[in-house]
Parts: structure tokens; C-alpha cells; sequence
């Protein structure tokens, strides 16, 4: 595997290439990173690993600069699961003297992750808009645990005819359930046994659903209420429609139940897809 810093560098290594498939992350991998990579290993003739902690989507100063960093591991891990490159660019390469464009997503882009992290979705469609247009891959692998973002993504890809395949891998959980996340180092030994309460939470959701629950209503009292037994207080609990993010009211058809969390000083997101 090699590591590459520069677009001219991609570009020469995915020349005549074949399909290339593309992995987008911030580093600090945890198996939920390496499925997408074995995902895109198992399809691809060419793996290129994205890995750049995007700073204009980082809302939170703090956040960025404590998030977890550790590219020689994470080069090790890539190479591991048959990555072909590593793409490592330098903020000056992704954003240049005189950078000046943002790639704003209406709608989608502004309810839950969006409303409680003002910037946040301007940010990263513009960092993956530019990706992708500096590899230029077949196919790009996301997680089902930032399921807004593959959302906003999806709606950017089709709305600028960015001719990008989405394959969206499902969330990787401990196994107690939490999902995992570059930002659980960060949880003490109780917080950490605390999280876990977002998933029992998610899971509570998805039984009543079984049990003939229909209600959105009930359902978020339901996640709130296993997440409150757990000394949490949720940012938001919604019930969504899964690729539009609209508000959904009644389940009648897939639904996604999704949350934002604060446990101690680190912010944690999970869903849960349910369907009656
Ligand atoms: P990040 O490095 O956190 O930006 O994540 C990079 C990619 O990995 C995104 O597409 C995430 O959705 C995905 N990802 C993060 N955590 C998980 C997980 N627990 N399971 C599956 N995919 C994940």
C-alpha cells in the first residue's frame, strides 16, 4: 500500500485502474472503517483510503482538536485489509490559499445532525464533493451510522450529476451493542458502560414496533425513557423517514429511529432501521 499526499500523485496511481472504489473516513480506524474497506476490497481493482479529519466540519473547536489521530496505525490497519492507497492530504492541499466554495445541501442537510451542528453538512459535502472529484472513483463506500450523511450525500450525487456509485455498509457494533466510534476512546470506564444505553434505547424502539407499536410519539418516550435509566439525556430521539429525514408520524414502512447523545464530554450518534 502506498500512501500519497497529493491529487497529482491519485490521480497518477488510479489511471486505466479499472474499478476504483473510494472509502472516505477521518482516521483513527475501528472495524466499522475496515468493513467499508473489505467492502470496497472484495468489488474493487483499485482501494483508495481517504483519510483527512476535515476541519470545516467540525462545529465544536474542542472536538477537533481532541478528535483521536494516528496514521501509522491506521496506515497498517488499510494495508491490512489489501487498501492499495492511502490518500493522506495536508489541509493546504484539500483547501488552498483562496479556497472560497461551500456545497450546501437544502432540506436534508438542516434537521437533527444538521440543526444541532450548524456547519456541519456544508462541511462535509464540500470536503466530498472535492474527494471525489480528486480521485474521480466508480463506487464509494459509507457507513450506515452517519445515516444522515449518506442522505445528504446521495442527494448531492444525484443533484450534481457526480456520477458516483453510494454502497452504505451496515453499523458495526461492541459487543454490548454500543456502535462503534472513532470518539469512544474518549468515554471513561462508567461513561462507557453508561453508551450503552443509546442502543438498549434504539432496541426498545424496534420491539414495540414488533409489538404493534405505530406511534412516533411513543416511540421516542420509549428511547428517552431506557436512555434517562442511564443518566442520559438524548440531544434529539426523531423518527424519520430513512432518505428523506422528513418527520414521520405513524410507522407504515421503513422508518429509521436515529439519536444524538452527549455521555460525558463526548458526543455519540446511533439509528436503528425499523419496519412493521
Ligand atoms: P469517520 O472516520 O467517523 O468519518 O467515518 C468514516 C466512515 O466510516 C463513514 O462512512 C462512517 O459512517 C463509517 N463508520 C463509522 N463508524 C462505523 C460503524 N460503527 N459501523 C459502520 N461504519 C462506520
Amino acid at each position: 500500500m502506498r500512501i500519497v499526499r497529493d491529487v497529482a500523485a491519485v490521480r497518477a496511481a488510479v489511471a486505466g485502474a479499472g474499478r476504483i472504489g473510494l472509502v472516505p473516513t477521518m482516521g483513527a480506524f475501528h472495524e466499522g472503517h475496515l468493513s467499508l474497506i473489505r467492502a470496497a476490497r472484495a468489488t474493487c481493482d483499485l482501494v483508495v483510503v481517504w483519510l483527512f479529519v476535515n476541519p470545516t466540519q467540525f462545529n465544536d473547536a474542542s472536538d477537533l482538536v481532541t478528535y483521536p489521530r494516528d496514521e501509522e496505525r491506521d496506515a497498517a490497519l488499510a494495508a491490512g485489509c489489501g487498501a492499495d492507497l492511502l490518500f493522506a492530504p495536508t489541509v493546504d492541499e484539500v483547501y488552498p490559499a483562496g479556497f472560497a466554495t461551500t456545497v450546501t445541501v437544502s432540506g436534508i442537510a438542516d434537521v437533527l445532525e444538521g440543526a444541532h451542528r450548524p456547519g456541519h453538512f456544508a462541511g462535509v459535502a464540500t470536503v466530498v464533493a472535492k474527494m471525489l472529484n480528486m480521485v474521480r472513483p466508480d463506487v464509494a463506500f459509507f457507513g450506515a451510522k452517519d445515516a444522515q450523511q449518506v442522505a445528504v450525500v446521495r442527494r448531492m450525487v444525484a443533484d450534481l450529476d457526480l456520477g458516483v456509485e453510494i454502497e452504505v455498509l451496515p453499523i458495526v457494533r461492541e459487543a454490548d451493542g454500543l456502535a462503534m466510534s472513532s470518539r469512544n476512546v474518549r468515554l471513561g470506564p462508567e461513561e462507557r458502560r453508561r453508551a450503552t444505553a443509546l442502543h438498549r434505547g434504539l432496541e426498545a424502539a424496534r420491539t414495540a414496533v414488533t409489538g404493534g407499536e405505530r406511534d412516533a410519539g411513543v416511540l421516542v418516550r420509549t428511547v428517552e425513557d431506557v436512555l434517562a435509566a442511564g443518566a442520559i439525556t438524548a440531544e434529539y430521539v426523531a423518527v424519520v423517514d430513512p432518505d428523506s429525514f422528513a418527520p414521520v408520524a405513524t410507522i407504515t414502512g421503513r422508518t429509521l429511529v436515529a439519536l444524538a447523545a452527549r455521555v460525558g464530554p463526548v458526543r455519540l450518534i446511533d439509528n436503528l432501521e425499523v419496519a412493521p
